[in-house]
């Protein structure tokens, strides 16, 4: 067990180091899911269902066809076949988008277009292709070659996917294309969904410049905006507030109150947490209780830090280096903004991979790599030939998941199967 009550100094350095699992409780327990509220379907793309959505009707909303051919009754040509063909009066035409409900009688077809309502007095449909003049000069009569296989040959019944009234959608769930689409089909007009967080992304250090700006000696350009803006943005989260603030406590104070103004959520600062000389975010906040400095047993991501405003706003403080805010950001905040906004599955896929290269890793803990996977052969290896430094920002470009190494295990070798986080 590590990590008592904050109250005073903080676990500054030393302390007892926390698992991922404790901080992950930690950060979850503060978490309150944001209340659901109407939507109509079509603004309601990737937002996540706070209630399940309900089919307002059936699919297929009607009996209708399978194929383009004729609408018949069974019985009428259960005998047809190439030598002895069935002739049948064509009495109506039924493209796409009619509501007509011809009534067939013995002898008499109706020629049909796929997904067309089937006539209530058609028990099976002859595609064109078992006719012998197919659907060219078909609306006078028809000769039809082979017998239907069964009553209801063809015919989609009404119902058949789903019924009014069952969950298309079960809340928690993302509208992600799929679910969105299977939601209109079934008629739903509005849901009740969540709103997207809105976060702050924040990068502390006197080295940084602004994106694309020319670096020179001892500046580097500010990378974990960047990061950050997007990865948050894919976790279905509104980016309201991205500032840039130097190794100043007092700027991160002013920083914090702007975001607090605009009714943030979430405040996610990178560097600034550790225990070296000038540690802004650990100035601004340490040892006033709301924000809890810990040492996590991972790597990258040692030192964390979390705690909620008085407004309510969860701030995370990431260390600086982009490898280790890519790892902290998908093992706490990520799942945090999911559980915000009501999703059930917060977690990102993992599945076991086999090592191809071998590498080391930390003594007592878990190492999270940047990696590379081959789906198809299941095997991972380090996405950085330059080894596992939180600071090799360039390797990231190549990852696609993360390998998770326990914290008992000190290296890998080839053929050791290896527990992988999926990110793309
Ligand atoms: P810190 O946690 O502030 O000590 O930062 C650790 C390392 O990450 C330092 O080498 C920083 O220069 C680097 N770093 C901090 N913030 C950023 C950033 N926004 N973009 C790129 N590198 C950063
Ligand atoms: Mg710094």
């Amino acid at each position: 067990m590590s990590g008592g009550g904050m109250s005073g100094g903080g676990m500054s350095g030393g302390g007892s180091r926390r698992t991922v699992e404790e901080q992950l409780a930690r950060v979850l327990d503060a978490v309150q899911a944001l209340p659901g509220e109407p939507r109509a379907i079509r603004d309601a793309a990737s937002r996540t269902l706070a209630e399940p959505a309900t089919a307002a009707h059936d699919i297929p909303l009607f009996d209708n066809s399978a194929m383009d051919g004729f609408a018949v009754r069974f019985a009428d040509v259960a005998a047809a076949s190439a030598d002895s063909p069935t002739t049948l009066r064509v009495i109506a035409d039924l493209p796409a988008g009619v509501s007509d409900d011809p009534p067939l009688g013995p002898g008499e077809a109706a020629r049909i277009m796929t997904g067309s309502p089937a006539p209530s007095a058609a028990d099976a449909i002859v595609p064109f292709e078992d006719t012998a003049g197919g659907l060219a000069d078909s609306l006078g009569e028809v000769q039809v070659l082979r017998a239907p296989a069964a009553v209801g040959a063809f015919i989609r019944r009404r119902g058949a996917d789903l019924r009014a009234g069952d969950d298309v959608v079960l809340a928690g769930e993302r509208l992600g294309a799929f679910q969105l689409s299977a939601a209109v089909a079934a008629g739903v007009e509005r849901v009740s969904v969540t709103r997207a967080p809105r976060v702050a992304v924040v990068s502390t250090g006197s080295e940084l410049l602004a994106p694309g700006d020319p670096a020179s000696r001892g500046r580097i350009p500010d990378s974990n905006g960047p990061l950050l803006e997007l990865l948050i943005a894919d976790a279905d989260a509104e980016v309201v507030l991205v500032a840039r603030v130097a190794d100043d406590a007092d700027a991160v104070r002013a920083v914090t109150a702007t975001a607090v103004e605009r009714g943030v959520d979430v405040i996610v600062f990178t560097g600034g947490v550790s225990a070296g000389a000038y540690e802004p975010v650990r100035g601004a906040f340490d040892g006033r209780g709301a924000v809890e400095f810990t040492s996590v047993a991972m790597q990258p991501g040692k030192p964390q830090a979390f705690g909620a405003l008085e407004s309510g706003a969860l701030v995370f403080g990431l260390p600086g280096n982009p490898v280790s805010v890519a790892v902290s950001f998908e093992v706490f905040v990520r799942p945090a903004l999911l559980a915000m906004q009501g999703r059930t599955e917060i977690h990102r896929p993992r599945a076991s991979f086999t090592a191809d290269a071998a590498w080391t890793t930390p003594p007592g803990r878990r190492q999270y790599l940047p990696a590379v996977v081959d789906l198809a052969a299941r095997t991972v290896r380090p996405a950085t030939a330059g080894g596992s430094g939180s600071h090799l920002a360039g390797g990231l470009a190549r990852a696609r998941a993360f390998a998770i190494v326990p914290a008992d295990v000190e290296a890998v070798a080839v053929g050791d199967a290896i527990d992988v986080m999926l990110v793309e």
